[in-house]
This record gives structure tokens, sequence and C-alpha cells, in this order.
């Protein structure tokens, strides 16, 4: 394997639960990284301890596990790391690229609102860059609270390379001169980001559309502190399959969501890696084969990439049809355990009968429970449920059919080849007296073979059943 400098990071702030647009922000970068022998970091953007939703970033490192993507470099927590942020804004401070700033946050709103109103793009007016020394020592005699600001200069244009979006030149008298510190002296976003960024060597970036008109201005502190630009991929965001944004509102939308559904890790991968991108020959792809299919260079998507459960639903089913009967058999009995808490006490053998007959129709782990129910809960049958099915004139008649060889059960093929025999003779539907078997079985009237729910139940429960139905 060649060693290469490409570094990648996932960087999110630890607001919340995850979703699936950061789930996809993740897998590139890590995908991305795999592909080209490099390096995937994990950092933690935990600046604004008010938003610290996640202290120690405990709910996204079980996410990232669960999800099987592994990082190279331990975490990064940014809420350790404020010596180097002060170090570089000193920096910023000693070359004109920051200055303080004084305007109040009411004051900031005023002017915002005058610009719209004036059909004007709200940017900051630079108030403060405007001061005098003798102001400046005057406002900080006086204890008058300020934040730092980026000086993006005049009539500056920046280009970037974004694998999305080609080369993109961004001219900077379109953008505030943002701010790099809060009044509390903590560091924004927008700084210790790149500060970050340029410290951990970052080759490429790959995160959501909504970030590009943050590039431009970190791509002029990249400029400010004289280091390489990385390569963006601003990756399109995500929608509905009604074209709006993914939110809260869709189911999917969170992590959370999935999993509690029953979407396996490998299936959301899967999906997440080739939503609107090319066509796959085979789209069913573990992550090494993802890295090692997907094309990262020229992409040229931008847009809009439709979220379709449908699909995730079609993928995930691949991925319970090609699971390990070990890896399977697990997964079920942990998801279905507070359903049925008597599938713990099941033989590994008897539970992987029952997982082998029906993954075929399932689509979630979750649906395993329906297609299991009859299993774990007998089901009371009654005339009128036959009836629903069966013609009224023929129940009696399949009732003593069963009945007479119900004493064969155990005999497997023997048993059901026996009815058959008899139905023919008597001039029964072999469709009907299935039906009946089912239902008598089950409760419902399709699922699987007759003879592999008599294997799921054994014979002795299926006989019970049977013989319930003389009872009726
Ligand atoms: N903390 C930022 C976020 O979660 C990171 C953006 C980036 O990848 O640069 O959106």
């Amino acid at each position: 394997m060649s060693i290469t400098n490409i570094r990648t990071r996932f960087a999110p702030s630890p607001t919340g639960l995850m979703h699936l647009g950061s789930v996809r922000t993740a897998l590139m970068n890590y995908l991305f990284a795999k592909q080209k022998h490099g390096t995937f970091l994990l950092r933690i953007e935990d600046t604004d301890a008010e938003r610290n939703f996640d202290p120690g970033a405990k709910q996204i490192l079980q996410d990232l596990h669960w999800l099987n993507l592994s990082f190279d470099e331990k975490p990064y927590f940014q809420s350790q790391r404020a010596p180097l942020y002060q170090k570089q804004l000193q920096i910023l401070i000693d070359n004109n690229y920051a200055y303080r700033c004084f305007c109040t946050q009411e004051e900031l709103e005023k002017k915002r609102a005058r610009q719209i109103t004036l059909k004007q793009p709200p940017r900051y007016d630079r108030t403060c860059l405007k001061r005098t020394d003798a102001e400046i020592a005057q406002l900080i005699a006086n204890n008058t609270p300020y934040i730092w600001r980026m000086n993006l200069g005049t009539n500056q244009s920046i280009m970037i390379t974004d694998l999305a979006h080609g080369q993109t030149t961004f001219d900077l008298n379109h953008f505030s001169d943002f701010s790099l510190t809060r009044q509390d002296g903590t560091v924004t976003f927008m700084f210790a980001n790149c500060v970050d960024d340029i410290d951990m060597q970052i080759t490429h970036i790959f995160r959501g559309e909504d970030h590009l008109t943050n590039t431009a201005g970190q791509a002029a502190l990249f400029k400010a502190f004289n280091a390489p630009l990385p390569i963006y991929w601003h990756m399109p965001i995500l929608c509905n399959i009604d074209g709006k944004k993914l939110s809260k509102r869709d189911f999917g939308f969170s992590l959370n969501d999935l999993q509690q559904a029953g979407f396996l890790p490998e299936a959301i991968c899967n999906y997440v890696a080739i939503i609107g991108g090319r066509s796959f020959t085979n789209e069913i792809m573990s992550l090494d084969e993802l890295a090692n299919t997907l094309v990262f260079d020229h992409i040229h998507t931008s847009g809009q990439v439709k979220y379709d459960v449908e699909k995730l639903r079609w993928v995930n089913h691949k991925w319970i049809n090609q699971y390990d009967p070990e890896k399977l058999r697990n997964v079920v009995k942990q998801h279905l355990e507070k359903q049925y808490p008597a599938i713990t006490t099941l033989s590994a053998e008897k539970l992987d009968t029952l997982i082998q007959t029906v993954k075929t129709d399932v689509h979630t782990i979750d649906e395993f429970g329906n297609e299991l129910a009859f299993y774990f809960t007998t089901p009371t049958i009654t005339k009128s449920d036959l009836a629903l099915h069966l013609p009224e004139t023929s129940i009696d008649q399949i009732l003593t059919l069963f009945q007479s060889h119900l004493e064969q059960i155990d005999t497997g093929d023997q048993f059901l080849n026996n009815i058959k025999l008899e139905a023919k003779t008597k001039n029964i539907p072999l469709k009907q007296v299935f039906t009946a078997l089912r239902v008598a079985l089950t409760g419902k009237p399709i699922g699987p073979g007759i003879d592999a729910l008599i294997t799921m139940l054994g014979t002795d429960e299926a006989k019970k059943r049977l013989e319930k139905l003389q009872n009726l």
C-alpha cells in the first residue's frame, strides 16, 4: 500500500442527532481517504458551548462506530485547542488581517435591516475598520465589549478548486468581514475550522453545498496564513422526494430513525454513497468496494440529490439477504428482544431457521417482527377467520381432512402428500387446503410455504395449532 499525504476530516459540531447529510459528509471524506490510502481524521467542532448538546461527542463516536467509519487519528476537540487559535489570531492581528469590532448586536441588526430595505446585500459596513487608534483606545479604556473581525481587504478575488463546481472564483467585495471571535473571547466556527484545517494539513474537504459561501472567507484566511488551499467538494444538499431540503419531518432524516427502523449500517453507507451519482453495474457495495469504485475526480454534480426511502429499503433488503447468518441472527435478536422476549431463549439453529425462511420478504430488520409474529404469538383462529378466505361450505370438509392426517405431521413430505391426495379425490381445491393450513398455522393467508412453516414451528406446535381448529 502506498502512503500518500492525502488527509481528509469529518468535522461535526455536536449540536444534535447525526442526520443523513452528516453521514454522507463523514462517509465521503472516509471513502476518499481510503481510496487514496490517505488519512481520515475526526475533529469535533465544539467551540460553541451553548450549542454543545453532545458533550464529549459520545453520540457521534457511537454513530461512527456503528457505521464502521473508523478514523485514523484520535478525535480532536476544538474546545481543547484554544491556545492555537489565540496564537493564530495574533498573527492575523499583527499582519492587519484582523480588526476589533465594537458594534453591538442591535446596531448590527438595524444596519442589516436597513440594507435589506434598500435592497442592498446585507454586509458589515466596516464602521470599526474606519476607527482611529485614539477612538479604539478610548473604547478599550471604557471596557466596551468587542470581537475580532477578518479584514477581507478591497477588490480581492480568490479562486478555489471544487470537484463539483470546477474552478470557482469569489469576488470578496460581495462578502462580509466575518467574525473571528465572540465577545467572550472564544473563536468562531469560521476561524477555528480553518486554523485546524491548516494545522492538520487537510488536503481535501468534502462538505455540504450550504458551506460554499463560508468557503470564500475561509479561502481568504488560508491566503492570509500563506497556506495552500485544500481541494473542495461541496456536495449537493439532500432533498426529499418533493425536492425540498431534507428536514426533521422526513423519515430517515436522522440516523436514529433509520437505526430504530432496522436499517443496517452497510446499507445506509451503501445507499448514501451511490445516491445522486452515476449508475453502477452492481449497486450493492461494501465500504471497501465503494472506496475502490467511486470516481471522485472530475465530479461535476451540483443541484439536488433526492433521498428516496424506497431505494434505501431495496438496498437494505439486499444487505439483509447477503448478511452472514450469524451476524444477521445477532442483529435480529437484539432488535426484536423487547417485542418478543422469548427470542433470547431460542437456539441459534432455531433462530436461523426462522430468519432464513422469511428474510427474502423483509426490507428492514423491523419487518422480521411482523413476519415472525406468528411464531411468538399463537394466533387465535375462529371459523369466521377461515370463512374470510374460504367458502363456508368447504370449511368442515377441510377440517376433517386435516384431522385424519394429523398424526403423521412429523413425517414431513408424507403428511402434505397424503393431504394433497385425499383433497384431490374429494374434489377440494388444493388452493383452499393450503390457505386453510396457512391461516391455521399463522393467522394469515399468505406467507412462507407450508412445509417451511411446519419446520419453523416444529411439528409439535404445528400439530397443536391444527388440533385447536377442530374445537372451533
Ligand atoms: N462544523 C461544521 C459543520 O458541522 C463543519 C463544516 C466543514 O466540514 O467544514 O457543518
